[in-house]
């Protein structure tokens, strides 16, 4: 699918194939006439619908409320009136969706920021929470959550990934270079959070050196904020990898970032705090790479959340050949869209389209136990192993081999010489347990 290049324990280097867009300012996206948002673009509870069909809405009125402390708002990006709250397809399969019709009158709900003489722990964590903030990365766990550790667990450094190793994905590296200023801005709110604090790391991989630049320049007034540059291997931007790469810290197997003293924010999110603080602006649009070989002119748009995908991929011109495959996310971590109608989320960072080729792994052999998938994977896991408990059945061995702290990187089904689908069953694994618990 993607040419090797080289590897080494841990990592893969894959062709990052960010050439088409990575240079390309972000434009505004169109909208459309008709937006679909998922009650669940988080992780976590569902969110809680609190308007009915028929309901006039704005631009970032509340659709749908946190149900819970690991739930998220959801709002809505047009004017409008909702049209119906049903089932609709999703990244993550049918799902239950508020339908919005737009009225094309882009009327918004006045957005009130807070002013920095008034700003209070607890008012910076409540604009977070009631802004709807997730990991914009793609992982969309609450965002007030993961900035409010359990006790005891006290944070002296805070690391921004702005790795971004996923193939095709440049989302992130343009936001990077045009709103470097915003995301600064994002973590000096985010640092007052953290008494404890002594140091603030952004990483980011070396194949992003006007990215690197942007942000050394925006930040060269704090001394304990530093850019750091990584050595591009995938995958550099899990969360893991990056506290290990930077502070020489591990995370115990299940724990938290926040047990060795870390907190670990995509740059997008960084940035969607300073918005919501700052401007009282709710997370309503996102910055969405439109990539792949069957593209016939990629771009990074800036997205209103409920945009169906095909209606995107129509402003990149359509499509140049049949696609093989359309992907939430890039090849490695992306997950596979049953058509166009899926709508972009909060933590659709990326549309991939591959062609025929690409998405055509190759016929699966018995496995010929080379360890390459061992050799590769990043949280030192046995992939063949939970593999072939998922497919015997076998659900608490799969869990006791450490299924769950798979990062679902795909690093194992990418080098397995075999075409063994691991990262697949490893995923069915996990909702097994998930299931069982
Ligand atoms: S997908 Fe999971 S098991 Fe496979 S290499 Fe990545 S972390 Fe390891
Ligand atoms: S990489 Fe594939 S063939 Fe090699 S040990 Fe793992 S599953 Fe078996």
């Amino acid at each position: 699918m993607i040419q090797l290049i080289k590897k080494q324990l841990g990592f893969i280097h894959p062709d990052d194939k960010k050439e088409r867009t990575e240079s390309l300012c972000i434009v505004e996206g169109k909208v459309p006439s008709v937006l679909v948002f998922p009650l669940s673009m988080h992780i976590g509870a569902p969110a809680e619908p609190v308007k009915k069909i028929g309901d006039k809405v704005k631009i970032g009125t509340v659709l749908a409320k946190a149900s819970g402390k690991i739930s998220a708002a959801i709002h809505s990006s047009v004017s409008g009136e909702v049209l119906a709250i049903e089932k609709r397809q999703t990244v993550k399969g049918l799902a239950e969706c508020i339908i919005v019709k737009n009225d094309l009158k882009d009327e918004k709900e006045v957005f009130t920021g807070k002013a920095d003489k008034e700003l209070t722990r607890e008012l910076i964590l409540n604009a977070i929470q009631e802004a709807g903030i997730v990991g914009m990365g793609g992982a969309t766990f609450p965002t007030v959550v993961k900035l409010d550790p359990p006790p005891g667990d006290t944070i002296d450094t805070i690391i921004i990934n702005g790795a971004e190793c996923e193939p095709y994905s440049t989302s992130d590296h343009r936001v990077m270079v045009e709103y470097s200023d915003e995301i600064i801005k994002g973590i000096q709110l985010t640092r007052r959070l953290f008494p404890q604090l002594k140091r603030i790391v952004i990483g980011i991989e070396d194949n992003k050196p006007d990215a690197i630049k942007a942000l050394q320049l925006a930040s060269k007034e704090y001394s304990d904020l530093s850019v750091q540059s990584l050595r591009t291997m995938y995958p550099r931007g899990s969360e893991k990898n990056l506290i290990q790469d930077i502070t020489g810290r591990e995370v115990p197997t299940g724990g938290l970032p926040s047990a060795v003293h870390c907190v670990v924010m995509n740059t997008s999110t960084v940035r969607a705090i300073y918005r919501a603080v700052t401007l009282g602006e709710p997370l309503y649009q996102r910055v969405v790479s439109i990539s792949g070989t069957p593209i016939v002119e990629p771009k990074n748009l800036l997205v209103r959340i409920g945009t169906p995908v095909d209606f995107l991929i129509e402003q990149c011109g359509g499509f140049n050949m049949p696609p093989g495959k359309l992907l939430s996310g890039g090849p490695m971590m992306g997950k596979t869209l049953v058509d166009g109608s899926v709508p972009i989320t909060k933590g659709t960072t990326t549309i991939n389209a591959l062609t025929f080729e690409e998405a055509h792994v190759g016929n699966t052999s018995d496995c010929i136990m080379c360890s390459e998938c061992l050799n590769v994977c990043p949280v030192n896991l046995q992939p063949i192993l939970i593999s072939e408990a998922f497919e015997r059945g076998e659900i608490e061995k799969a869990n006791k081999l450490g299924a769950m702290d798979c990062i679902e990187c795909g690093s194992c089904s990418y080098i397995c010489p075999s075409k063994i689908p691991l990262l697949e069953n490893i995923r069915g694994a996990k909702a097994a347990i998930k299931a069982k618990k």
